[in-house]
């Protein structure tokens, strides 16, 4: 019999110190963040579920690597090996590396993109659409409809709506479609896994109208596992062939390698056309730096090449999915309102379920945001009408779809005792949950807002005279 409690598989050789700072110190931080956790300094910070990306430990293995780089300008040899690591995982021939994953996004959207142009995904990532809408053209989700309902259990939620994919395939003419963009697992949308079946079915529409299909592969190792796990037919297939079988399905993969790369920092893109390729090489070139290297330094595509192998360990994928979904299970018997089921790489907090009495123009998420750093000095993200939300003509908010606050996972950073720590402040945040009040947004760019907008939390309203 196999003990219950997964371990973590590795031993910590290299520790960071926490600074356990006070309620009262981290009102202070807060308030001079303008209540805007991307503004707070780390170290004001005791755990940092901000983001699962660069936030990765690297392995003994990939330090040594980094000695290893080679930082030749032309043909390094870390370049050949992560070049050859992506092509035997993606079986794409052309490679483009970029410093990150919105780079290689820039470069291949903007040549895709532009005017008239328009972009399917199950759901696009942040920086996704903000370089497609920057090209001039229009990204449209379309996810399965089960995924907008919070508390529904289904086995692949990330799924794209195919139904609806061809309609508007005819509907936009084919010929205007930037491209089809699967994101796997689907982040914004709960970090939610996508079938095989459903890739193939995407696979087929993007053939039959001759539309480019790129599958956004930051989390493919993580899908890879619950693909193993929840579909019929691939119980005994190794999650990197399913890795491999997903790619072999579409025309080329952008993939920030901070996430499943297992890197503090990298992306590329890969695609099977060498046409493509070429005319995107050159945009490389310009702004990213030579092609074989874009922005990257030696060390950094050593370093890469290295953690794509790691991150298909059995074991590995094991404890990171399974201690992620541990947390969720904890939160969701203590009656914290989540996304179900729990995705691989984060656990989403449905915050307008939470505090249905703050309105939703004063954006729920951003108050849990706050309150889980003043509590316990946990830093998480709003994925709601901060991040997604929009105007009309009247500058009054038309509110995302959800507001989730995500608690994203680093990968090998934290420890079991960790987590129970963060399930322990959840239980004051439920305590409180009725006193708690909105935010309103005192400043604001036009692009990616939430990373730098201000808030500032509303007072209770004057109670109406009688
Ligand atoms: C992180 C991410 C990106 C952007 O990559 P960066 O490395 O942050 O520039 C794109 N798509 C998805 C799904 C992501 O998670």
């Amino acid at each position: 019999m196999p003990f219950k409690t997964i371990i973590e598989p590795f031993k910590i050789k290299s520790v960071e110190p926490i600074y356990m700072s006070t309620e009262k110190e981290r009102g202070a931080f807060l308030k001079k963040a303008f209540y805007n956790p991307f503004q707070l300094r780390s170290e004001q910070v005791i755990i940092d579920f901000l983001t699962d990306s660069g936030t990765s430990a690297m392995s003994a293995r990939q330090w040594a690597g980094i000695m290893m780089g080679d930082e030749s300008y032309a043909g390094s040899e870390s370049w050949h090996k992560m070049e050859k690591a992506i092509q035997e995982l993606t079986g794409f021939k052309n490679v483009l590396p970029t410093h990150q994953g919105r780079a290689a996004e820039r470069i291949l959207y903007s040549h895709l993109g532009g005017k008239g142009k328009v972009f399917f995904s199950n759901t696009h990532f942040d920086t996704t659409r903000a370089n497609i809408e920057f090209s001039g053209a229009e990204a449209i989700d379309i996810p399965i409809p089960e995924s907008k309902d919070p508390e529904l259990i289904h086995p692949f939620k990330g799924n794209m709506d195919t139904t609806l994919l061809e309609v508007l395939i005819k509907k936009y003419d084919p010929k205007n479609v930037g491209a089809v963009i699967l994101t796997v697992t689907n982040n914004s949308g709960g970090g939610q896994p996508v079938s095989m079946a459903n890739t193939k079915m995407i696979s087929s529409i993007c053939k039959k109208y001759g539309v480019t299909f790129i599958i956004d592969c930051c989390r493919i190792a993580e899908n890879s596992y619950f693909v193993q796990h929840r579909e019929s037919g691939y119980e005994n297939t190794s999650y990197r062939d399913i890795a491999h079988e997903m790619f072999s399905l579409a025309d080329g993969a952008v993939m920030s390698a901070k996430k499943d790369a297992l890197v503090n920092m990298g992306g590329f893109f890969a695609v099977k056309d060498s046409g493509l390729a070429e005319a995107c090489r050159s945009l490389l070139i310009i702004t990213e730096g030579f092609s074989t290297y874009g922005g990257l330094s030696g060390r950094d595509m050593e370093a890469i090449a290295i953690g794509l192998e790691e991150v298909f360990d059995p074991d590995y994928l094991k404890y990171r999915i399974r201690s992620t979904e541990y947390l969720g299970e904890k939160l969701h018997k203590m009656g914290v309102p989540i996304m179900l089921p729990v995705g691989g790489h984060a656990v989403y907090i449905n915050s307008r379920a939470l505090y249905p009495h703050i309105p939703l123009d004063e954006y729920p998420g951003q108050a849990l945001v706050c309150e889980l750093y003043l509590k316990g000095g946990i830093r998480c993200a709003e994925v709601g009408s901060v991040m997604f939300g929009k105007y009309d003509e009247k500058h009054k908010l038309i509110p995302a779809p959800m507001d989730l606050v995500r608690l994203a996972i680093p990968r090998r950073v934290y420890t079991q005792s960790h987590i129970e720590y963060v399930i322990e402040v959840f239980e004051k945040i439920l305590k409180d949950r009725s006193k708690i009040k909105g935010y309103s947004i005192t400043y604001e760019p036009e692009f990616l807002r939430h990373f730098t907008a201000h808030f500032e939390p509303l007072k209770s309203k004057t109670p109406v005279q009688k």
